[in-house]
Protein backbone atom coordinates (compact mmCIF):
# COMPACT_ATOMS: atom_id res chain seq x y z
CA UNK A 1 0.00 0.00 0.00
CA UNK A 2 0.85 3.47 -0.03
CA UNK A 3 -0.01 6.29 1.13
CA UNK A 4 -1.03 9.54 -0.29
CA UNK A 5 -0.59 12.85 1.79
CA UNK A 6 -2.00 16.23 0.83
CA UNK A 7 -0.27 19.28 1.98
CA UNK A 8 -2.13 23.11 2.19
CA UNK A 9 -5.69 22.08 2.55
CA UNK A 10 -6.72 23.77 4.92
CA UNK A 11 -6.01 28.11 4.39
CA UNK A 12 -5.12 28.82 8.47
CA UNK A 13 -2.17 26.56 8.53
CA UNK A 14 -0.95 28.10 5.27
CA UNK A 15 -1.29 30.93 6.65
CA UNK A 16 0.81 29.95 9.81
CA UNK A 17 3.65 28.36 8.01
CA UNK A 18 3.75 31.52 5.83
CA UNK A 19 3.14 29.54 2.78
CA UNK A 20 1.76 30.41 -0.46
CA UNK A 21 -1.73 29.07 -1.28
CA UNK A 22 -1.39 26.46 -4.15
CA UNK A 23 -2.74 26.38 -7.43
CA UNK A 24 -3.36 22.95 -7.42
CA UNK A 25 -3.33 20.59 -4.17
CA UNK A 26 0.38 19.69 -3.14
CA UNK A 27 0.74 15.91 -3.04
CA UNK A 28 3.15 13.77 -1.43
CA UNK A 29 3.92 10.29 -0.30
CA UNK A 30 5.09 8.00 2.50
CA UNK A 31 6.05 4.88 1.64
CA UNK A 32 4.22 1.89 3.69
CA UNK A 33 7.27 1.25 6.42
CA UNK A 34 6.11 4.88 7.84
CA UNK A 35 2.94 3.33 9.57
CA UNK A 36 3.53 3.24 13.10
CA UNK A 37 2.46 -0.23 13.99
CA UNK A 38 -1.15 -0.13 16.36
CA UNK A 39 -0.54 -0.28 19.78
CA UNK A 40 3.42 1.27 19.18
CA UNK A 41 4.78 4.48 21.12
CA UNK A 42 6.05 7.04 18.89
CA UNK A 43 9.98 7.16 19.46
CA UNK A 44 11.09 10.57 18.32
CA UNK A 45 14.19 10.07 15.95
CA UNK A 46 17.56 11.33 16.85
CA UNK A 47 17.93 12.88 13.34
CA UNK A 48 15.41 15.70 14.37
CA UNK A 49 15.43 18.09 17.33
CA UNK A 50 11.60 19.17 16.03
CA UNK A 51 8.88 16.73 15.45
CA UNK A 52 5.32 18.40 14.74
CA UNK A 53 1.82 16.75 15.10
CA UNK A 54 -0.44 17.33 12.28
CA UNK A 55 -3.92 15.83 12.50
CA UNK A 56 -5.39 14.43 9.56
CA UNK A 57 -8.36 12.98 8.44
CA UNK A 58 -7.97 9.86 6.10
CA UNK A 59 -9.59 7.87 3.55
CA UNK A 60 -8.94 4.31 2.99
CA UNK A 61 -9.15 3.63 -0.80
CA UNK A 62 -11.76 0.18 -1.46
CA UNK A 63 -10.86 -0.36 -5.21
CA UNK A 64 -8.27 0.15 -7.88
CA UNK A 65 -8.68 3.51 -9.78
CA UNK A 66 -6.96 5.67 -12.29
CA UNK A 67 -8.29 9.34 -13.75
CA UNK A 68 -11.22 8.73 -11.57
CA UNK A 69 -14.05 11.55 -11.84
CA UNK A 70 -14.83 13.60 -9.17
CA UNK A 71 -18.75 12.83 -9.32
CA UNK A 72 -17.29 8.59 -9.33
CA UNK A 73 -14.63 9.70 -6.38
CA UNK A 74 -17.38 8.44 -3.71
CA UNK A 75 -17.68 4.63 -4.62
CA UNK A 76 -13.45 4.67 -4.00
CA UNK A 77 -13.83 4.42 -0.45
CA UNK A 78 -15.71 3.31 2.11
CA UNK A 79 -14.53 4.10 5.56
CA UNK A 80 -13.06 7.15 6.86
CA UNK A 81 -10.39 7.72 9.94
CA UNK A 82 -8.07 10.04 11.68
CA UNK A 83 -4.22 9.92 12.03
CA UNK A 84 -1.02 11.88 12.12
CA UNK A 85 1.22 12.79 9.51
CA UNK A 86 4.26 13.55 11.72
CA UNK A 87 6.80 15.85 10.20
CA UNK A 88 10.81 16.54 11.17
CA UNK A 89 9.89 19.96 10.73
CA UNK A 90 13.39 21.37 11.39
CA UNK A 91 14.78 18.74 8.54
CA UNK A 92 11.58 19.84 6.35
CA UNK A 93 12.74 23.69 6.42
CA UNK A 94 16.12 23.29 5.28
CA UNK A 95 14.95 20.47 2.43
CA UNK A 96 11.91 23.51 1.13
CA UNK A 97 14.98 26.68 1.09
CA UNK A 98 17.09 24.58 -1.01
CA UNK A 99 13.70 23.20 -3.05
CA UNK A 100 15.01 20.04 -2.60
CA UNK A 101 12.28 16.54 -1.82
CA UNK A 102 10.86 16.01 1.67
CA UNK A 103 10.83 12.33 2.05
CA UNK A 104 12.58 12.38 5.00
CA UNK A 105 11.23 14.70 6.93
CA UNK A 106 7.82 13.46 6.21
CA UNK A 107 8.19 9.15 5.14
CA UNK A 108 10.94 8.08 8.14
CA UNK A 109 9.83 5.25 10.16
CA UNK A 110 6.10 5.74 12.24
CA UNK A 111 5.11 9.15 10.60
CA UNK A 112 1.82 7.93 9.62
CA UNK A 113 -0.52 6.99 12.44
CA UNK A 114 -3.54 5.74 11.15
CA UNK A 115 -5.99 5.16 13.74
CA UNK A 116 -9.08 2.75 13.63
CA UNK A 117 -11.40 3.25 10.64
CA UNK A 118 -15.44 4.13 10.64
CA UNK A 119 -17.97 3.11 7.74
CA UNK A 120 -18.39 6.23 5.78
CA UNK A 121 -22.28 5.27 6.28
CA UNK A 122 -21.74 6.28 9.76
CA UNK A 123 -21.62 10.31 9.05
CA UNK A 124 -24.23 11.69 7.48
CA UNK A 125 -22.10 14.42 5.67
CA UNK A 126 -18.19 13.75 5.03
CA UNK A 127 -17.99 17.19 4.46
CA UNK A 128 -18.64 18.71 8.07
CA UNK A 129 -17.04 16.42 10.20
CA UNK A 130 -15.08 17.88 13.64
CA UNK A 131 -11.72 16.70 14.72
CA UNK A 132 -9.81 17.34 17.20
CA UNK A 133 -6.23 16.16 18.54
CA UNK A 134 -5.52 16.17 22.20
CA UNK A 135 -2.28 16.90 23.79
CA UNK A 136 -1.44 15.87 27.27
CA UNK A 137 -5.55 16.56 27.54
CA UNK A 138 -5.55 19.64 26.09
CA UNK A 139 -7.17 20.50 22.95
CA UNK A 140 -4.29 21.69 20.43
CA UNK A 141 -5.83 20.97 16.86
CA UNK A 142 -9.71 21.67 16.05
CA UNK A 143 -10.53 21.25 12.35
CA UNK A 144 -13.58 20.36 10.38
CA UNK A 145 -13.95 18.88 6.97
CA UNK A 146 -15.75 21.66 5.61
CA UNK A 147 -12.99 24.16 5.83
CA UNK A 148 -10.94 21.90 3.26
CA UNK A 149 -9.93 23.94 0.07
CA UNK A 150 -9.79 20.61 -1.88
CA UNK A 151 -13.24 18.14 -0.75
CA UNK A 152 -12.35 14.55 -0.42
CA UNK A 153 -13.61 13.50 -4.19
CA UNK A 154 -11.94 16.24 -5.31
CA UNK A 155 -8.59 15.16 -4.08
CA UNK A 156 -8.88 11.42 -5.34
CA UNK A 157 -9.53 12.70 -8.60
CA UNK A 158 -6.49 14.75 -8.44
CA UNK A 159 -4.36 12.62 -7.39
CA UNK A 160 -5.41 9.43 -9.18
CA UNK A 161 -4.72 11.26 -12.45
CA UNK A 162 -0.95 11.39 -11.34
CA UNK A 163 -1.14 7.29 -8.76
CA UNK A 164 -3.23 4.52 -9.65
CA UNK A 165 -4.63 4.36 -6.44
CA UNK A 166 -5.25 1.08 -5.72
CA UNK A 167 -7.28 -0.79 -2.54
CA UNK A 168 -5.59 -0.43 1.08
CA UNK A 169 -4.32 2.87 -0.16
CA UNK A 170 -4.54 5.71 2.87
CA UNK A 171 -5.33 9.43 1.64
CA UNK A 172 -4.26 11.71 4.49
CA UNK A 173 -6.78 14.90 3.28
CA UNK A 174 -4.54 17.54 5.04
CA UNK A 175 -4.15 19.18 8.41
CA UNK A 176 -5.85 22.36 9.81
CA UNK A 177 -4.15 25.04 11.78
CA UNK A 178 -2.65 24.62 15.73
CA UNK A 179 0.34 22.26 14.55
CA UNK A 180 3.29 21.97 17.08
CA UNK A 181 6.06 20.28 18.66
CA UNK A 182 5.88 17.46 20.44
CA UNK A 183 8.36 15.76 23.39
CA UNK A 184 8.57 12.86 25.38
CA UNK A 185 5.93 11.80 27.70
CA UNK A 186 3.65 13.01 25.44
CA UNK A 187 0.27 11.11 25.31
CA UNK A 188 -1.77 12.61 22.28
CA UNK A 189 -5.82 11.64 21.51
CA UNK A 190 -7.35 12.02 17.81
CA UNK A 191 -11.10 12.55 17.97
CA UNK A 192 -13.90 12.44 14.96
CA UNK A 193 -17.32 13.62 15.59
CA UNK A 194 -16.08 13.31 19.64
CA UNK A 195 -15.12 9.34 18.89
CA UNK A 196 -11.56 8.82 19.93
CA UNK A 197 -9.85 7.25 16.82
CA UNK A 198 -6.36 6.89 17.80
CA UNK A 199 -4.24 7.12 20.89
CA UNK A 200 -0.35 7.36 21.63
CA UNK A 201 2.81 7.61 23.54
CA UNK A 202 5.84 9.58 22.93
CA UNK A 203 9.07 8.52 23.73
ZN1 LIG B 1 0.15 16.85 6.68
Amino acid sequence: MKIVCIGRNYAAHIAELENERPKDPVVFIKPDSAVLSKEQDFYIPDFTQNVHYEVEVLVKICKVGKHIGVDFAHKYYNEIGLGIDFTARDIQSQLKAKGLPWEKAKGFDGSAVIGKWLPKSDFKDLQNLNFTLEQNGKTVQRGNTNLMLWKIDELIAYVSTYFTLKKGDVLFTGTPAGVGQIVANDYLSGKLEGQEIFSLKIK
